[in-house]
């Protein structure tokens, strides 16, 4: 009897797994209809987000099965000569001429000359086609320039950022009408005009399809004539460049109570190209982002009349403006702050590096002092994990993806990590990291980083809802097609979809459970790598196999336990981004490791990457699983992803050490980690004197350990005040040439230390008094 009833609920089971009409009228309608209730409605806008740019590695992370293989055959990004040529060149002059004290204190803007060169030059039409006069450069480039830039001027590096990515060239190259492309491209192109872009409003920041400018469809006057235009009422803040701008590329909604265009009423978001001098816009004061001094500030308008025409792609493209700054912000936001931070953390660490071993305490270079050493090789790790996602996410845009995504992981953490680069940085040069001054190379740094986080969707709300909250939509496998199915088709076609994409999708997480499950159990020794990956490699590439696996299981448990609920738990949706982010971070440092030939110098960096952000990613799956609302789901998950507890430790001291030497002497793997980064030549720059302080210092520790052991056996003793190197030369205990280096050596090393004072009023009288001269030779020119 019971084998009759154990037969027939396996037929049972079986029919309604293999006999399609049947499971569908069983199994996936019902769910179906229940998806359909669940399933939270989007506005349009925020579809237009989920669909903008594209998909890649990150569907194959996403997957729970990426293949390594495909990583490791995409080609080594590299620039162009004509690129290199313009990093060697322009773009090292641009560096000299810029002083940041100068720029951020004295001018509180970039001198005339520098705002000049970088026209001339084409820096400000890095991204526009030769066609039309600009430099037609790839992301890559793109991305050397602003990297390097920043690690000389921020303010300089915003200046060149702006217009180079999202805002009018970038629109009009991709939407605007050949009448406006063969009017605006060349201009921008030369710097004949300085373009902006206001979206942000007071009311609306992150928010911002929520903004409240609007503009109203109506016939007026237009130089002289009758034409159908609009009358636009803004009010913008935070924008930048714009207070120099005579472009202003301006998005607001536009309304049409008149059906003068014959369509819809309320028509949506919609972005124009406004001249500034037109009449009523209202622009040119400054806000003061934390010294940054980069031109930002608000504009605003009231019932601005302007033609049609205005609109970026015209008429046609009137409510489509969301559509066009997501689809352009997928890969601007891949180059921009990504590269800026790596130009900061490069900066920091062979600033940082250098000043650890000149700078001593207790007799010691306080680099060997081992908790400098720790924030020091912390901050080696951190920026060869930032470089190397920089340039495989510029390689990607190269090769033709949007990956909105991955852009948006590559923003988020690089600015999360160059703010852990400075913290540890200003914590290592203590005070001469506080005092402002000339000789203080890392203090405006730490100033500026906000900014960074703030701008191009503020990092917390990166982090909570886009990273993982976009990536669950448009790089699962099955999800977007559910949805499709659910929302988007009707009657059979919905009900066949959705059950083909339902069981496809139940087969891929009960398969991701067990391999988590199995890799977990067996130390993820059967987990794929790729076999022409680097030997000492390939266990990395094993553990994020496994990582993967529990990752795309995680996800489907949250999804299906959650539903629609999951948008609201962003520490839950947040913790998944932070481990996709871990795998996309981790596959960058392997994907450089195998680009740069396998540098065994490098094997620490990238060791001490990768156990990092493995580390990383098993907390994060720890925390959901710990706070998962369910708790019967969290014991199941558990269960799965770490039936033997977890086995990834954060990175070793040894390997820390190793990381933090490679910063305290010059050498080639110093100088790989920070390639592309400015290195001043003049004597007088404290940078440059930094630099040869480090080598001095080197040269003459030979020599500190004869002074030393000249006091340790009593050939002198000297007291407060003495020479002692002086004494040790006219006792013999070091030549008269060791004398003259070590002398040297302390001019150096005095310099390296000292840090700025100024009158009460920090010389501002004097600067205002040279300033006022330059007026009206300005003026006149
Ligand atoms: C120096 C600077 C330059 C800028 N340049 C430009 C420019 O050129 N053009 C332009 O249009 N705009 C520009 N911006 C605006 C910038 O993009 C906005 O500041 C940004 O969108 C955030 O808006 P907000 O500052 O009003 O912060 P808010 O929107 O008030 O956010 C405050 C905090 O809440 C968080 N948050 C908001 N919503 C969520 C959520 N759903 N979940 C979790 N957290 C959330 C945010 O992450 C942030 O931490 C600039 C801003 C600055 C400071």
């Amino acid at each position: 009897m019971l084998e009759f009833i154990i037969v027939c609920v396996a037929a049972l089971v079986l029919a309604l797994v293999f006999v399609a009409p049947l499971r569908r009228a069983v199994i996936s309608n019902p769910l179906l209809a229940l998806y359909r209730r669940i399933l939270p409605d989007m506005s349009q806008t925020e579809r237009e987000a989920i669909d903008a740019g594209s998909v890649w590695w990150d569907g194959d992370l996403f997957s729970g099965r990426p293949d390594w293989d495909k990583l490791l055959a995409v080609p080594a990004p590299r620039l162009s000569p004509e690129e290199q040529a313009f990093v060697d060149g322009p773009c090292e002059e641009l560096c000299a001429m810029c002083d940041d004290w100068e720029i951020t204190h004295e001018r509180q803007d970039l001198p005339p000359q520098v705002w000049q060169y970088m026209k001339d030059k084409g820096f400000l039409g890095m991204i526009i086609p030769k066609k039309y006069g600009g430099l037609e450069f790839s992301a890559l480039a793109h991305s050397a320039v602003v990297m390097k830039l920043a690690t000389r001027s921020n303010a300089a590096a915003v200046s060149v950022m702006v217009p180079n990515s999202l805002g009018p060239a970038e629109l009009l190259l991709h939407y605007g009408t050949e009448e406006q492309k063969n009017h605006y491209l060349p201009r921008l192109a030369k710097g004949l005009e300085i373009p902006c872009f206001a979206l942000t409003s007071p009311e609306a920041g992150s928010d911002a399809a929520a903004i409240p400018d609007f503009a109203v469809v109506c016939r007026g006057m237009h130089q002289g004539k009758e034409v159908l235009g609009m009358r636009v009422t803004w009010d913008k803040r935070y924008i930048t460049l714009g207070p120099l701008a005579t472009l202003l590329g301006l998005a607001f909604r536009l309304y049409d109570p008149e059906r003068l265009l014959g369509g819809e009423e309320d028509l949506g978001i919609t972005c124009a190209l406004v001249p500034t001098s037109h009449p009523g816009v209202e622009i040119g004061r400054r806000h003061l982002p934390l010294n940054a001094v980069f031109q930002n500030g608000p504009n605003s308008g009231k019932d601005v009349f302007m033609p049609l025409e205005w609109i970026i792609g015209g008429r046609e493209y009137a409510g489509k403006g969301w559509m066009m700054l997501m689809g352009c912000l997928a890969a601007g936001r891949s180059i921009s702050l990504p590269a800026s931070s790596v130009g900061g953390a490069k900066a920091m660490a062979r600033y940082t590096g250098a000043y650890a071993r000149v700078r001593s305490q207790f007799k010691t270079p306080i680099g060997r002092l081992e908790g400098v050493e720790d924030a020091l090789g912390r901050i080696a790790a951190n920026c060869y994990l930032m470089d190397a996602t920089r340039v495989m996410t510029a390689g990607a845009v190269d090769a033709g993806e949007k990956p909105a995504v991955i852009s948006a992981i590559a923003k988020y953490h690089m600015t999360e990590r160059v703010r852990k680069v400075i913290d540890d940085a200003m914590d290592i040069h203590g005070g001469k990291g506080i005092c402002l001054g000339p000789n203080n190379w890392i203090g405006r740094g730490y100033q500026v980083v906000p900014v960074g986080i703030t701008v191009e969707g503020a990092n917390i709300l990166t982090r909570s809802l886009i990273i993982f909250g976009q990536g669950a939509i448009r790089c699962h496998p099955y999800v977007l097609r559910e949805m499709r199915a659910a929302k988007e088709m009707r009657g059979a076609e919905a009900s066949r979809e959705f059950d083909a994409a339902l069981f496809a999708h139940v087969g891929h997480t009960l398969g991701n459970g067990v391999r988590a499950f199995v890799h977990a159990l067996t130390g993820s020794a059967f987990a794929p790598a790729p076999a022409r990956a680097a030997p000492e490699t390939r266990r990395y590439y094993k553990d994020l196999s496994r990582i993967s696996a529990a990752f795309a299981f995680a996800a489907d448990v949250s999804m299906l336990v959650l539903g629609g609920s999951l948008k609201r738990k962003e520490k839950i949706s947040a913790r998944l981004g932070d481990v996709l982010s871990a795998m996309y971070l981790a596959s960058t440092a392997l994907k450089r490791y195998e680009d740069q030939g396998r540098r065994r110098e490098d094997l620490p960096l990238l060791e001490h990457s990768l156990q990092g952000v493995l580390y990383q990613a098993q907390q994060a799956l720890d925390a959901i699983i710990a706070n998962f609302p369910s708790r019967l789901a969290a014991l199941k998950l558990r269960a799965v992803l770490f039936p033997l507890g977890k086995r990834f430790a954060p990175p070793s001291d040894r390997l820390n050490h190793q990381c933090a030497q490679l910063l305290l002497a010059p050498g080639e793997a110093r100088d790989r980690l920070t390639a592309g980064m400015y290195l001043a030549r003049a004597d007088a720059d404290p940078t440059a004197n930094l630099e040869a302080a480090l080598v001095a210092t080197i040269a003459c520790e030979p020599i500190e350990r004869k002074l030393r052991d000249a006091v340790k056996r009593g050939v002198i003793a000297p007291r407060a005040g003495d020479d002692a190197a002086a004494l040790a030369r006219d006792l013999g205990a070091i030549s008269a040439d060791e004398y003259a280096q070590w002398q040297s050596k302390e001019a150096l090393r005095r310099d390296v230390i000292k840090v700025d004072d100024f009158e009460q009023d920090f010389g501002r009288a004097e600067i205002m008094r040279e300033l006022a001269k330059e007026m009206p030779a300005a003026k006149a020119a």
